[in-house]
C-alpha cells in the first residue's frame, strides 16, 4: 500500500511536469496540493512521512479532526482549505497556524469575517477567490463578471493577502468543455491581475482533469483520488 501511495504520487507528479512540457510551462511552478478528503488517516501519515506537506480538506470539522490527530502522531502539516466555508467556523480555521490558505473565498460577508478573525489572531491570510466559471447553480463561486469588482471591495482589506483564483467545474464528459473553462479561467486571471491586483496563483484541475489544466495554466492542482485511489465513505 505505502509503495503503491507513492507510485501514485510520482505518476500525478510526472504527469505535472509532462504536461507543463507540452504547453512550454516551467514545472517547478506548479504545486500540487494532496486533496486528504474521505481518506484515511494512515496514507495521509504516510504521503507526510515522505516529506511531502501540502495537504487540502474541504470541511472545517474533518480538517481539525485529522490535524489534531497528525499532531498526535508529531507530523505537522500544511493545509489549503479548500471546501465552502460558513463565517461561523472561519474562527476555527484562523486559529491553526498551520492552515496556510483559504482557497475557497465566494462571498463579501465570508472575506469580511477572514479579515476581522486574521486581524484578531494577528495573522494575515492568504485567500484565492473562486470563480463558478461554468455558471453552475450547484457550486459555489463569484460569477467571473462581477470577479473585478468582488476584487476591488477585498483588496483594501488588511489582513487578507489576496494571492489568486481557484474554480471547481462541474462534471463533464467532455474534455474540450473542460478545456474551454479552464482557458476562461486563464484569461479571467490575466485580465484582473493586470487591471486590478497582481495575482500568482491559479487553482485548477483535479483528478479527471489536472493534466488539461497544467496545459491552460494552472499554477495550483488539488488532486485526491488520483494520489489515495477512491474515497472511503
Ligand atoms: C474533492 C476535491 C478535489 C479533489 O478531487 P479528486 O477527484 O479526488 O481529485 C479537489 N478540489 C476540491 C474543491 C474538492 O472538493
Amino acid at each position: 500500500m505505502e509503495k503503491e501511495l507513492l507510485v501514485n504520487l510520482k505518476k500525478v507528479q510526472k504527469n505535472i511536469k509532462k504536461s507543463a512540457e507540452k504547453a512550454g510551462r516551467e514545472s517547478e511552478k506548479i504545486k500540487l496540493l494532496a486533496v486528504t478528503k474521505n481518506q484515511n488517516l494512515k496514507d495521509i501519515k504516510k504521503l507526510r512521512r515522505t516529506g511531502f506537506n501540502s495537504f487540502g480538506e474541504n470541511r472545517v470539522q474533518e480538517l481539525n479532526k485529522k490535524n489534531k490527530k497528525l499532531n498526535d502522531s508529531n507530523l505537522n502539516v500544511n493545509w489549503n482549505f479548500i471546501g465552502h466555508l460558513q463565517t461561523n467556523k472561519v474562527k476555527y480555521l484562523m486559529r491553526m497556524e498551520n492552515c496556510k490558505m483559504i482557497q475557497s473565498l465566494d462571498s463579501l460577508r465570508l472575506a469580511k469575517e477572514i479579515n476581522k478573525r486574521a486581524k484578531k489572531n494577528k495573522r494575515e491570510m492568504k485567500v484565492l477567490v473562486q470563480i463558478n466559471i461554468a455558471g453552475d447553480e450547484n457550486k459555489f463561486g463569484i460569477n467571473p463578471d462581477d470577479a473585478g469588482s468582488f476584487l476591488h471591495k477585498i483588496n483594501s482589506f488588511d489582513n487578507l493577502n489576496i494571492k489568486g483564483l481557484m474554480t471547481v467545474l462541474p462534471y463533464l464528459d467532455n474534455s474540450k468543455k473542460i478545456r474551454n473553462y479552464f482557458k476562461e479561467m486563464k484569461d479571467l486571471f490575466d485580465k484582473l491581475s493586470a487591471e486590478v491586483v497582481n495575482l500568482d496563483e491559479l487553482s485548477m484541475g483535479m483528478t479527471n482533469d489536472y493534466k488539461i489544466a497544467v496545459e491552460e495554466g494552472a499554477t495550483i492542482v488539488r488532486v485526491g483520488r488520483a494520489i489515495f485511489g477512491e474515497r472511503e465513505y
